[in-house]
């Protein structure tokens, strides 16, 4: 596989996931095609040495798993995690709003969005509709323009420039959606909408989870291409690397059984059905390991053998805010996976973890970058913490460099998507 290959298809995979639900979505047909077949949460799992399983849960989270040779208990589970959600606005249950004839969409911000990065784009809309009666989710979403957050024009604002622009997220944060005060506009937004995405019989959707995005695709850019520029690249990006080798790695057996888990509401806290912080993870485990192991306290075993790569994209140094960075530990763009260390364990690193993914990369032949927040700044968080403090086991926050973090359209460097596929590879051989 060229270097060129992971890069270019990192693009596809990101503009076919602008929603959790296609990202799942997108992972599970890609994992399809590579022999994996789904598990049903409400069934009996019934495993062999061979298998190759997904589970999917709240459409917006997914566990993939390849069962290993040696015993459970003797090689524990290897495992990579990322989460499948990023920033965004979405979309109100009652969206219509009528001002000065415009219709807009009311929207609420989920997670830490760079809430002044939304203005002026062209933005789409995707996510999940459930019908009434069978209550069955559709994943839908369209590639026209349909919203935008106009800037309010600087002869307004005359101080935008020096303060900074501030966005209230309740009366500043509106899309404009149409030109229309008829009476009927408010009622007539909901069907007209769902007809855009497809649905036909609007009159049949109970309800909706909608967010919008950035039209603008995916791309690379720079004097050499050595860029890519792209929404959502934390967390797709590392979702892609790890989906990546563990489709690379399936055709061949491990010792050990290999697992890769992505999850939703990571941005805000993980603490839901699906997230983190729930059971899904530990139940899906406790579940292999009830199919496969005989041995007595078998699951508690296999933690114990367990090693986890919580992979979340990483601060690079910026050029023009370098002073921001801990002059030691300053990840470039370009240089490769960047472990993450913070002695109150808002990373899940320790120097034993940390070497056991050092390992991994120089099995790749790669030289790992270092961060550790300024000791005068706070630090951002992952899964990393969450699933080891829920598991017990051993775990490393890792991730590749990047720019722009939580911005509508992010940066990093497409040589740095080759050298993680390699290094998770590794991990998984
Ligand atoms: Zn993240």
């Amino acid at each position: 596989v060229s270097k060129k290959k992971h890069a270019d298809d990192l693009l596809t995979f990101l503009d076919a996931s602008p929603s959790p639900y296609h990202a799942v979505k997108t992972i599970a047909a890609r994992l399809e095609e590579a022999g994996f077949t789904e598990l049903d949460e409400r069934q009996e799992w019934k495993l062999t040495k061979k298998s190759k399983h997904y589970v999917i849960r709240q459409d917006s989270s997914i566990v993939a798993f390849t069962i290993g040779k040696a015993p459970l208990v003797d090689s524990g589970f290897a495992i990579v995690g990322a989460h499948t959600d990023s920033p965004c606005l979405k979309l109100k249950p009652r969206p219509a709003v009528q001002t000065k004839g415009f219709l807009q969409v009311g929207v609420e911000v989920y997670g830490g969005a760079i809430l002044a990065t939304w203005l002026d784009r062209d933005l789409a809309i995707a996510g999940r509709v459930t019908l009434k009666k069978s209550l069955e989710s559709k994943i839908v979403r369209t590639d026209r323009s349909l919203f935008r957050i106009p800037n309010l024009a600087i002869h307004m604002n005359r101080s935008v420039n020096e303060d900074g622009l501030k966005v209230n997220k309740q009366t500043e944060l509106v899309p404009v959606f149409a030109l229309d005060d008829s009476a009927k506009a408010e009622d007539a937004l909901l069907p007209q909408l769902l007809g855009i995405l497809g649905v036909k019989q609007a009159k049949d959707v109970a309800d909706f989870d909608l967010c919008l995005y950035d039209m603008q695709k995916a791309s690379f850019s720079g004097r050499d291409n050595e860029f890519i520029h792209s929404a959502r690249l934390d967390n797709l990006a590392s979702c892609h690397s790890g989906l990546s080798a563990l489709i690379e790695a399936s055709s061949k057996e491990s010792a050990a059984t290999r697992v890769l888990v992505c999850f939703d509401h990571e941005e805000i806290g993980s603490e839901s059905a699906q997230g983190a912080a729930g059971p899904f993870l530990p139940q899906t485990l406790e579940r292999i390991v009830e199919a496969l192991a005989d041995e007595k306290q078998a699951f508690q075993r296999t933690l114990a053998q367990s090693f986890c790569i919580s992979s979340d994209m990483a601060h690079a140094v910026h050029p023009n805010y370098a002073s921001l960075h801990e002059p030691n530990h300053m990840p470039k763009l370009g240089q490769g996976p960047v472990i993450k260390a913070n002695s109150n364990q808002r990373y899940a690193t320790s120097g034993h973890s940390a070497a056991r993914f050092a390992q991994a990369c120089k099995d790749a032949g790669i030289e790992p970058q270092r961060f550790v927040v300024r000791s005068d700044m706070s630090c951002g968080s992952t899964i990393g913490p969450i699933t080891a403090a829920g598991l017990g086991i051993t775990t490393v926050d890792v991730g590749n460099p990047m720019l722009s973090m939580h911005s509508i359209r992010e940066m990093c460097a497409a040589a740095d998507v080759d050298k993680m596929v390699s290094v998770l590879s590794a991990f998984w051989r």
